[in-house]
């Protein structure tokens, strides 16, 4: 008997094959949780905080197994017994502690840091309801409470507690563990989730509204509450405090733990600020310092200087945290007094209002204080570190060139390889070992297979399979008939004007009626969408909305559906990523120029082998730059103009719609009868005032090149053997792009910690 066979015997006194298949999920769980506490923490004298609001970590049964080493093992041991590992997969939920790419990319650091051997851990909050599970009802997106966590879960108590000082109240938190294995690593490290101890579901109205005010019973209820009125954003400060204090807390005390003095606090502990809302950890440390610790103020700014750092995900001015110092002082008036000296202390300094951490508002500007008070700065992508230096945040680059520096994202090739392409992960080790895994850059060694017309077509036959899987999982979990035969051409991410998703659907529309004029693709064409809006963003929203009604009528226009299918798949989260970007033909990564800071789905796809289609922004660029120009399709206006463009307010969009007959017609279908009789006339008449009045994120400037890329990438479809040599081409390249590189890079040039 295997050790499961014998661990299952000992608990339960049966054999696997009298199990039933959640019984058998809960074996695996406890056996995986068994092995994992037999491994030793990682307890390297400074260690890493990495602080993040969201961590989108997706199932974790399957990515422990394969981290452990016994993935093939245990499907094997399954199968023996008549019993399906992928059905026993299914049955674990989705945790719900993340929205999109910023926590998707926490998840896969934190692999990484494991992987690494790195003494570096996440903290954030336990979010019980989550960010929202997304239902479809009458072509509009609704939000319900997504209730992720089970009496049997990956969630590991401790009876670390502390508490947490607010204007009115204190509160006292708890501390829930997972367990983060690394790849084939004796070592572990820990993601820690705070909690509140009196949690009411009830407080939950209709849909995810609740009752704002009471804090001390909502503060874990949601991720990215609400924040369209005051109460709201109290709420969102209450959250990022209690987040930030128990961090510190913890730091603090394990630091003193492994010997520190508290003076020499920086050598023992490092924290990585993951976009702005652990903001507060800087003035509650030298909080903490002074005022229980009895460090002098000055000392105690000086030694948070030294080790916190700041990660920069977007130039959109509006993400950028600024809360008013009035509700702040409602809340925590404790380290306003804090921010006012560190306020005070800039402005001894530096004159430029650019600079300044309260602005004549009396707002607060979180990013600032992050830049005067840590050590680095760093940007997501090479282009995007670019901006922050060179437009953005030129103002601090002047002061302080040497904090800036680059960390292009990454993804982990374990769960976007190894585990969610298991065929082509497979076919891969017989070409060139399975040394990539340990090394990603050993992928290149593809490159001897690039004209190989025999793996071109092992490649084409991997892709079909995996469109089949996709079609069984789209009809058995969405209702979604999809044809294998179609080029699958997807766009999942954020429902974001940037990421114009109302391009693609401009798109769909202008294939359409030349469907109905009689000019029809060679192949059947199959859009999928899937994404998420935020409730309180309604331009979002309607293009959801004009999305689905597409769908609607072009899935059930005889004329038109055996040529062209649109569909929008309902609750995009990880374990659908999973499924869809396997069975990928062409990655859209069409955000305006300048506005995707990095972005890691681009990633996943050319790992997967599907060929990119997109502006040059982002990561794009660099992918773009490593597997060659002629081997991905890119389009649009660059960076620099549109930057420009933005600041000489130089873009009309009504200039665009009546230069261009087909923008014409396709912004005019939006209000077409066939269209609003699927929907919501208000909606639509928004969207389509938006695209013609306003249009902020530039969607008519690029259509036009967007179709003629779009025409070249279906048209080189046809060409296989090509094809599938960019296909390679892009594989081989796509070892950059392993979160174990970026880790790398994070220690080697911020953290400086042993591994
Ligand atoms: C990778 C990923 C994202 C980020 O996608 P982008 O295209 O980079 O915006 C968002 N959500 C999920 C579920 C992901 O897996």
């Amino acid at each position: 008997m295997t050790q499961f066979s014998t661990f299952v015997q000992t608990a339960t006194h049966k054999t696997l094959e009298q199990l039933s298949d959640r019984e058998i999920y809960v074996q695996l769980l406890n056996y995986v949780k068994s092995l994992s506490a037999d491994k030793t923490k990682n307890t390297a004298k400074r260690k890493v905080y990495y602080i993040s609001a969201e961590f989108l970590i997706g199932k974790l049964l399957s990515n422990n197994l394969i981290n452990l080493g016994i993935y093939q093992e245990i499907k094997a041991e399954l199968a023996e017994a008549g019993k399906s590992l992928s059905h026993i997969e299914d049955i674990e939920p989705e945790p719900s502690l993340g929205n999109g790419g910023l926590g998707r990319l926490a998840s896969c650091f934190i692999d990484s840091m494991s992987t690494l051997g790195l003494n570096a851990e996440g903290v954030g909050l336990n979010y019980h309801c989550g960010l929202f599970k997304q239902v479809f009802n009458k072509n509009e997106q609704h939000a319900e409470p997504n209730n992720w966590i089970e009496e049997n879960s990956w969630l590991i108590p401790t009876e670390i507690s502390y508490e947490v000082p607010f204007k009115h109240f204190t509160l006292t938190s708890k501390l829930d563990r997972i367990d983060i294995l690394g790849y084939k690593k004796e070592t572990k490290n820990y993601l820690n989730l705070f909690d509140i101890q009196a949690l009411n579901y009830n407080l939950i109205e209709t849909g995810i509204e609740f009752d704002k005010t009471k804090i001390k019973e909502n503060l874990t209820l949601f991720l990215y509450p609400d924040d369209s009125d005051k109460n709201g954003e109290l709420l969102r400060i209450y959250q990022q405090y209690f987040m930030v204090s128990n961090a510190a807390q913890l730091l603090i005390d394990e630091a003193i733990e492994r010997g520190s003095n508290l003076h020499d606090l920086a050598d023992y502990a490092y924290v990585q600020i993951n976009d702005t809302h652990p903001s507060m950890v800087i003035p509650e440390l030298i909080r903490l310092l002074t005022k229980k610790h009895h460090l002098k103020f000055d000392e105690a700014v000086e030694i948070v200087r030294n080790m916190v750092g700041y990660t920069n995900h977007t130039i959109l001015a509006e993400a950028l945290e600024k809360w008013p110092l009035a509700y702040l002082n409602e809340v925590v008036p404790h380290l306003v007094v804090i921010i006012k000296k560190l306020d005070k202390l800039v402005r001894k300094t530096y004159k430029d209002p650019a600079v300044q951490i309260i602005d004549e508002h009396k707002r607060v500007h979180m990013a600032h204080m992050d830049i005067h008070f840590s050590n680095s700065v760093n940007g997501v992508a090479a282009l995007h570190t670019e901006i922050l230096k060179n437009s953005e945040l030129k103002a601090f680059y002047a002061i302080y060139p040497k904090k800036f520096n680059n960390k292009t994202n990454g993804i982990t090739f374990r769960r976007w390889l190894e585990f969610s392409n298991q065929e082509l992960a497979a076919y891969i080790k017989t070409l060139i070992g399975e040394g990539y895994l340990h090394d990603a850059t050993e992928l290149e060694k593809l490159l001897a297979f690039k004209d190989d017309k025999a793996v071109h077509q092992k490649l084409a036959g991997i892709k079909f399979n995996n469109k089949l899987a996709l079609k069984k999982y789209l009809k058995e979990n969405k209702g979604i008939e999809l044809d294998e035969h179609s080029i699958i051409d997807t766009q999942i991410k954020r429902f974001h004007e940037y990421k114009r998703q109302q391009m693609n659907a401009l798109y769909v529309i202008h294939k359409y009626l030349e469907i109905k004029a009689g000019k029809l693709p060679k192949r059947k064409i199959t859009v999928i969408f899937g994404g998420k809006a935020a409730p309180a963003y309604i331009i979002a929203q309607d293009i959801i909305h004009l999305i689905l009604c597409l769908s609607e009528l072009i899935n059930n226009d005889p004329e038109v559906n055996q040529y062209l299918n649109v569909f929008l798949v309902e609750n995009y989260n990880v374990s659908v990523a999973e499924k869809l970007i396997p069975a990928t033909d062409i990655s859209e990564q069409i955000s305006l120029a300048s506005k995707e800071a990095s972005g890691t789905g681009n990633m996943k796809f050319m790992l997967n082998g599907a060929l990119t289609l997109g502006t040059m922004d982002g990561a794009n660029v660099e992918i773009a730059e490593l597997a060659g120009a002629e081997n991905i399709y890119t389009f649009g206006k660059d960076s620099e103009s549109i930057i420009k463009l933005y600041e000489t307010a130089g873009y009309v969009s009504k200039d665009y719609y009546e230069a261009d007959k087909n923008i014409q017609q396709a912004v005019d279908f939006i209000l077409n009868p066939a269209i609003v009789k699927l929907g919501n006339e208000m909606r639509l008449t928004r969207l389509y005032n938006e695209l013609l009045n306003k249009d902020w994120f530039m969607t008519l400037i690029d259509f036009d090149a967007y179709v003629k890329a779009k025409e070249q990438i279906l048209a080189d479809y046809e060409d296989q053997d090509r094809w599938n040599e960019k296909v390679v081409q892009n594989i081989a390249k796509a070892g950059f792009f392993s979160s174990d590189r970026t880790i790398a890079q994070y220690n080697a040039d911020i953290w400086h910690c042993e591994g």
